[in-house]
């Protein structure tokens, strides 16, 4: 009798169960937890959740079932086009996840895709004010996914919040004020249930911030400015704001008011190392471009940092340009690995970072410490190379743009100071586009550039809203057959192992495989895939337009899918000066492709 009793109750609420998922429409869709975050690019391969392939940025997937033997047969399975006549660059990572993938587009725009036919299953387009300010094209690198929201950030410096089944907006914050010159491009990273994120707007003399948000509610958690002299805050249950320090000491490395319209913003995705339980990220250049207007190292401006993620505390940084005169920026994405020491013989948690300023840093990932630093480009005028010891650049003061007010410089009504050539321009040996590392190989896989600049400096005040740089400048290619060169890097000898050249400059990230492939793109618009080992061209794709945006790869069903997302612009042909008029025949578009193995 009991057991019947028990079992009319087990179907009763079977019963009600079914009946409550029948009201609703569907069966509840899976959310995404901590720990798929965490499983990213190393336990479960058939799920795409992080900028990075995983939160320590490494963009190396396990799978293997495509590689050189198979690769010949990978071939496009279906391709999405933004549409509308809103194309321009795009930048996106897409995410895949229960089935779904969700990519951002131009415009601030965002895509859910069914997963194995490429059908539209909701788009979101944000509303955009006609103020806008984003410096380097109307970029966008990708969404985060947290529960069952996918987050991303708009050029009108908002994140939103939205249901990933149904595209519904659940909440919307503003990053900061667009009218001042705060944009937002990059892809948020959740890091304990935490939607982490920096700010856009160096070129208009903002204030760089890291900010940690409750990803489920949009609630600031804490703040931490990247501008020394700047107050941090953390935030209670009730949103009341208690401070939570200095950001170091007012004055010590800014002089005068200068230090209010600092920069130094982090415009890249932050990243996470749970085993040292710090948050990296990099800063861009200090505000403005004319070093002359600001004696001292003008801290934490082209810096990485580490922030413990559960006070927004920064626990170390390691600036890669003191006083940034040439626009390096510093915020390129700081990936955690480890390597065994040849002289100790004993593993070193360390992290890896391909600077904008040519340099290749390899850092102590837990206290900040220079292990060692070389560089990956040919040319690198501004320094001829980081002291190990001192952990600073050994400067060419004279590749420094001189002093529009000094003796003898100064032409004009304009004072503007008399041009240097330096290489590498200010659009960096290597610049937003990400890097892969293979523990495999060992290697890190670095999409960099060979270009300089003519630049000078010239007077500046800052006005809100308005460009604030104080310099000019013109950027010119270095050799008549490449500009981009795919490299790979071994981050303890500090050799270029191979190297790939492409014509125009490359702008687009990186992915390396369990099957011991890398694959990128081009600005002329093929997917290539190569040997991790060799460097040897193994296959390649025309997607119809540029490709600046880095690859994926995520198995479903036994099958190993790669995508890629197509669509030329971003900074280069805004930027780009001599570069620009050498690009200027590639068209513009905008799709998604995904790719896997023919099978015969
Ligand atoms: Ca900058």
């Amino acid at each position: 009798m009991e057991q019947i009793r028990k079992r009319a109750g087990w179907s009763v609420a079977v019963s009600a169960l079914a009946l409550s998922l029948a009201a609703m429409g569907s069966v509840q869709a899976k959310e995404v937890t901590d720990a798929d975050i965490l499983a990213d690019g190393t336990g479960n391969s058939s799920q795409v959740v992080t900028h990075g392939l995983g939160t320590k940025g490494q963009r190396f997937s396990p799978l293997a079932k495509v590689n050189p033997q198979t690769v010949k047969n990978l071939v496009p399975v279906w391709s999405f086009s933004f549409g509308g006549e809103k194309q321009r660059g795009q930048q996106s990572q897409p995410i895949v996840f229960d089935g779904k993938m969700y990519v951002t587009a131009s415009y601030s725009r965002i895509f859910a895709l069914d997963m194995k036919t490429g059908e539209k299953l909701w788009k979101y387009e944000h509303r955009l004010p006609d103020g806008i300010m984003p410096c380097c094209d109307v970029i966008n690198r990708g969404a985060a996914i947290y529960g069952n929201l996918v987050i991303f950030g708009t050029l009108d410096a908002q994140l939103v919040a939205l249901d990933k089944d149904t595209g519904k907006v659940v909440w919307k914050e503003k990053i900061e004020d667009y009218k001042a010159g705060y944009s937002f491009t990059a892809a948020p990273q959740i890091v304990k249930g935490m939607v982490i994120t920096g700010n856009s707007g160096g070129e208009f003399g903002i204030v760089g911030r890291v900010d940690a948000r409750d990803a489920k509610t949009g609630k600031l958690i804490w703040t931490r400015p990247t501008v020394e002299g700047h107050m941090g805050f953390k935030y209670d249950k009730e949103g009341k704001q208690v401070e939570n320090g200095i950001s170091g000491t007012t004055n010590a490395t800014w002089p005068g008011d200068l230090w209010k319209t600092g920069g130094a913003a982090p415009w890249l995705s932050a990243y996470y190392d749970p085993d040292v339980n710090l948050i990296f990220i990099g800063t861009g250049n200090p505000s403005p471009w004319n070093s002359w207007l600001r004696p001292g190292d003008n801290l934490y401006s082209s810096s990485t940092l580490a922030i413990d993620p559960d006070t927004g505390k920064i626990v170390w940084h390691y600036q890669t340009t003191p006083h940034d005169g040439w626009d390096f920026d510093g915020v390129n994405e700081f990936v955690s690995f480890d390597y065994k020491d040849p002289k100790s013989g004993k593993m070193v948690k360390a992290g890896g970072k391909a600077d904008r300023n040519g340099f290749f840093f390899v850092l102590d990932r837990t206290n900040g410490k220079l292990k060692n630093a070389f560089p990956f480009v040919n040319r690198h005028d501004w320094a001829d190379r980081i002291d190990l010891e001192t952990g600073r650049p050994v400067y060419n003061d004279d590749k420094r743009p001189p002093n529009p007010f000094a003796e003898g410089q100064g032409e004009g009504e304009a004072k503007k100071g008399k041009p240097v050539f330096a290489a590498p321009s200010f659009l960096g040996g290597k610049n937003q586009m990400p890097m892969a590392y293979s523990p495999k190989t060992g290697y890190f896989y670095v999409p960099s550039n060979e270009w300089g600049m003519d630049i000078w400096n010239e007077p500046v005040s800052y006005k809100r809203g308005a460009a604030y740089l104080g310099a000019g400048f013109t950027i010119k290619p270095l050799n008549e057959d490449y500009i981009g060169s795919l490299r790979a890097v071994d981050p303890v000898s500090g050799k270029i192992v191979w190297e790939v050249k492409n014509n125009a400059p490359l702008w687009g990230g990186v992915l390396t495989t369990g099957g011991n492939l890398v694959f990128y793109g081009t600005p002329e618009g093929f997917l290539k895939a190569i040997d991790a080992t060799n460097g040897k061209e193994l296959w390649k794709f025309q997607t119809g337009s540029g490709i600046i945006a880095p690859p994926i790869t995520w198995e479903d069903n036994g099958e190993q899918y790669i995508a890629v997302v197509s669509g030329w612009g971003g900074a280069v042909p805004l930027w780009g000066g001599d570069v620009a008029k050498r690009v200027n025949m590639l068209e513009q578009g905008g799709s998604v492709w995904v790719f896997k193995l023919h099978k015969s």
